[in-house]
């Protein structure tokens, strides 16, 4: 039998509504074993997500205001769930227990754990599973990073022992001993965590999209979903903006080589996308570009010097400029006379004269020309640069929609061509890339 870790988000235990598909989906087949629940997500659009409201019930507590009021919406949310449900949960006790910490002295990352620590309690209990608190079991270290290696002896430990369980998702314990959170939709990476330690066959991350689209929806009409991707074109198109997952998610799963299934909790019989460690090729159908991303907020910093090819440490100085204040770098195209930077618009904004009166002192460029509009697309696909033509497509697709390439670069990674354009373009490109790549015969 595959065993499968299964993480719900928020949106998928909402209500009790949503509690049930849940529990239909983790039931239907036994080796659906240990489930990691969010904290109630929002209804509907104009709802609000319980862990927001627990953030502003401590923000009243922590500034000595009365919290009371707000505490008893957040009681609501969860009885609402457990009465329509018919769980025997004593949640009175439970918030009298959150009431007394706040009057006491309240912690902000406690206060926001008790989403998912009370929403767990609630799904194990209708489930009939065990609860683990990864509170005992997820740690972290002094830098506040997760302690992997303690961790995940833990908590293989007390999996062991399980026959099904629910852990509760996006908290464990700091190293001083309190309770400590991870960044904001962190219960993607107790899922992964959890995956490893239970030595899983796959990872399903259950939401409310059927899987990662091959473009962002918001640009694109209708972008096809991506059936199956490799880590390695997930990491490319997420640092590009595309986002399915915490990005933290990926590494404990990633390196136990368990592949990740985004799922529909709405959509059951929707397939989902595929994280899969290694895929031969691109999809099926011979499809050379997996997905497409990008994003707007660039700018470039173009030096130009006669003979600057023959200048040694030249390139070394100029990145070091930038390093000095603070600013990382995204690409760095060259040519015989030019090389220019690509850099963050906002981080180079607030080192913009710094950076430009190092660069005149200390380089004497014959020209220094900026450009604060750049936005850059990355077109993402295994293997594509051992496919012919790729690239020719790429640019004629972009030449017929009459936008101007700024800058390119071929990824060494090999597996992405990344473009910048004018941010007045960026619709325009990224609609004529999917037209060439996914509608084209
Ligand atoms: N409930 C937390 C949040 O809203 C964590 C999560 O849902 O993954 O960020």
């Amino acid at each position: 039998m595959n065993t499968t870790a299964l993480k719900f988000g928020g949106s998928s235990l909402a209500d009790a509504n949503q509690f049930r598909k849940a529990a239909d989906i983790i039931l239907s087949h036994e080796g659906r074993l240990f489930v990691v629940a969010s904290a109630p997500g929002k209804r509907s659009k104009d709802d609000t997500k319980v862990t927001d409201m627990l953030y502003a019930c401590y923000d009243l507590a922590a500034s000595g205001q009365d919290f009371r009021e707000a505490l008893g919406k957040i009681e609501l949310r969860f009885s609402s769930i457990s009465d329509e449900l018919g769980i025997k949960f004593d949640l009175k006790s439970e918030f009298s227990v959150i009431g007394k910490h706040l009057q006491d002295g309240p912690q902000r990352d406690y206060m926001a754990s008790r989403g998912e620590y009370l929403n767990s309690k609630l799904l194990a209990a209708f489930l009939g599973f065990d609860f683990i608190d990864p509170a005992s079991c997820i740690f972290f270290n002094e830098e506040g990073n997760l302690d992997a290696e303690r961790t995940n002896t833990a908590l293989g430990a007390i999996l062991k022992g399980k026959k099904r369980a629910v852990v509760a998702g996006f908290y464990g314990t700091g190293a001083d001993g309190n309770v400590r959170t991870f960044s904001r939709g962190g219960s993607d990476v107790t899922g992964a965590i959890v995956a490893r330690a239970a030595k899983a066959d796959v990872y399903e991350n259950w939401t409310d999209v059927s899987g990662m689209l091959s473009a962002d929806p918001r640009i694109v009409t209708n972008p096809e979903p991506i059936s199956e991707i490799s880590y390695k074109e997930l990491r490319e198109l997420s640092y590009m903006g595309a986002s399915v997952m915490h990005e933290d998610a990926v590494f404990p799963v990633r390196q136990a080589g368990i592949p990740i299934n985004i799922r529909n909790t709405n959509r059951p019989e929707d397939s989902g996308t595929w994280i899969v460690p290694h895929r031969k090729s691109t999809a099926d159908d011979g499809r050379v570009v997996t997905g497409i991303a990008g994003k707007k907020g660039f700018s470039s910093i173009r030096v130009e010097k006669a003979m600057l090819n023959n200048e040694v440490g030249f390139a070394a100085r100029l990145l070091d400029i930038i390093a000095s204040a603070g600013v990382s770098f995204e690409h760095v195209p060259s040519g015989i006379d030019t090389m220019s930077v690509i850099v963050d618009s906002e981080d180079f904004r607030a080192q913009r004269s710094r950076i430009l009166e190092d660069v005149q002192d200390s380089l004497s460029p014959d020209a220094l020309i900026v450009d604060t509009s750049i936005a850059l697309i990355a077109v993402v696909g295994l293997g594509m640069v051992y496919r012919k033509g790729v690239a020719a497509k790429l640019f004629s697709a972009l030449a017929r929609a009459d936008v101007n390439i700024r800058m390119i670069d071929q990824g060494s990674s090999e597996i992405n061509i990344i473009v910048g354009v004018d941010e007045a373009d960026y619709e325009k490109a990224l609609n004529a890339l999917y037209d060439t790549f996914f509608k084209a015969p």
